[in-house]
């Protein structure tokens, strides 16, 4: 089939937390083909990422023909080189993980089959989950049991928040149960040593994000200080250039790539082959999402997804329809073509 139309909106969020979220929270993207199927991707990047896909990207794309993955891997190709004046990180590939990931969901919706069967294998059934925010009793009431809080680390009396939030997850969620931190790089190389020794007794699993993603080397060194807590990160890096870098420094012990932002399932399947040489477990970042979760199943990721429930008695917007839900602490997608879900026409 051959793209005939492509656009990108930035929906109507009522619930963005203020930020840069504000303005460059994702993005949807739809392609159209001259079959008729057409198919919905998600980006990241906003405003902005809009401005790439609808000025730049999609008539690029308009009049390719899209038959297979491969044909996928090569729009990507395409697309990657002619914006890399202004791409390679951020933005640019933001707009090129949506365009990516429509065109997957174009695939699956044309042949008649999920995304997961298109990339391979499913290797997984219904995925445990982890729960991410600051509601971990609600959390648990919902069947999670395994949990990650965020942590800022502003003054030292932080050490001692660190230690009452882990404290109380461990005691909600069991012995067992996998705990992590998400430090949102507001530790440090000092802090992070220090919280070590702190949250030692809490068994925590990773913690993710403690140093900004241009310090590797300082990542890196962090590996054997901290062991047996895993150095987590990946998701402000993007492609499988950014990942060969994350490789060759050996700067983090878990990867954390964002499907939506770092390239696409496209860049997930590249960024695997790099993980794979180097022995990296991988996590997509909000994994329980169906553009990591398609992934998930079908691929060597870990056997583990990242849910962000919110809050209890908290609005949320509603983006895509049939999402599919953590149901006992695990989450699957649906069999349904293509990623499964619809786009909530009220917010565009
Ligand atoms: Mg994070």
């Amino acid at each position: 089939m051959k793209i005939t139309d492509v656009k990108a909106v930035y929906p109507k969020y009522s619930h963005v937390q203020p930020s840069w979220r504000t303005h460059f929270w994702q993005i949807v993207v739809r392609i159209e083909s001259d079959t008729g199927v057409v198919g919905y991707g998600y980006g990241g990047g906003g405003v902005a990422s809009v401005e790439v896909v609808n000025r730049h990207m999609g008539e690029l794309l308009v009049g390719r023909s899209v038959d297979s993955d491969a044909d996928i891997a090569a729009a990507w190709d395409a697309l990657y080189a002619a914006s890399i004046p202004y791409g390679r990180r951020g933005i640019g590939v933001m707009a090129l993980s949506g365009i990516d990931l429509a065109l997957w969901d174009l695939l699956g919706k044309a042949e008649g089959v999920p995304v997961h069967e298109l990339i391979g294998q499913r290797t997984k059934g219904a995925v445990p989950a982890y729960a991410t925010g600051a509601d971990a009793d609600w959390y648990a009431e919902l069947g999670f049991t395994a949990h990650k809080f965020p942590h800022r680390f502003d003054a030292d009396a932080d050490y001692q928040t660190a230690v009452d939030r882990a404290s109380r997850a461990r005691s909600i969620f069991g012995p067992d149960a996998r705990i992590m931190i998400d430090t949102y790089m507001s530790w440090n190389t000092g802090v992070t040593l220090e919280m070590a020794e702190r949250l030692a007794e809490f068994n925590i699993y990773w913690f993710e994000d403690v140093l900004t993603p241009d310090d590797l080397e300082g990542q890196g060194a962090l590996r054997s200080r901290v062991k047996p807590v895993l150095v987590a990160g990946g998701e402000h890096e993007f492609t499988q250039y950014g990942f060969r870098e994350v490789a060759l420094t050996g700067a983090l012990d878990l990867w954390q790539p964002d499907i939506t932002w770092c390239g696409g399932i496209t860049s997930g399947l590249r960024i695997l082959d790099i993980a794979r040489g180097v022995g990296a477990p991988v996590s997509p970042h909000r994994g329980g999402e169906v553009w990591g979760l398609h992934l998930i199943v079908a691929s060597d990721c870990m056997d583990l997804a990242e849910v962000l429930p919110g809050q209890r008695d908290v609005a949320r917007d509603e983006l895509w329809i049939g999402e599919p839900r953590a149901k006992d602490g695990h989450i699957e997608p649906s069999d349904e073509p293509g990623f499964g879900v619809a786009l909530n026409e009220a917010m565009i």
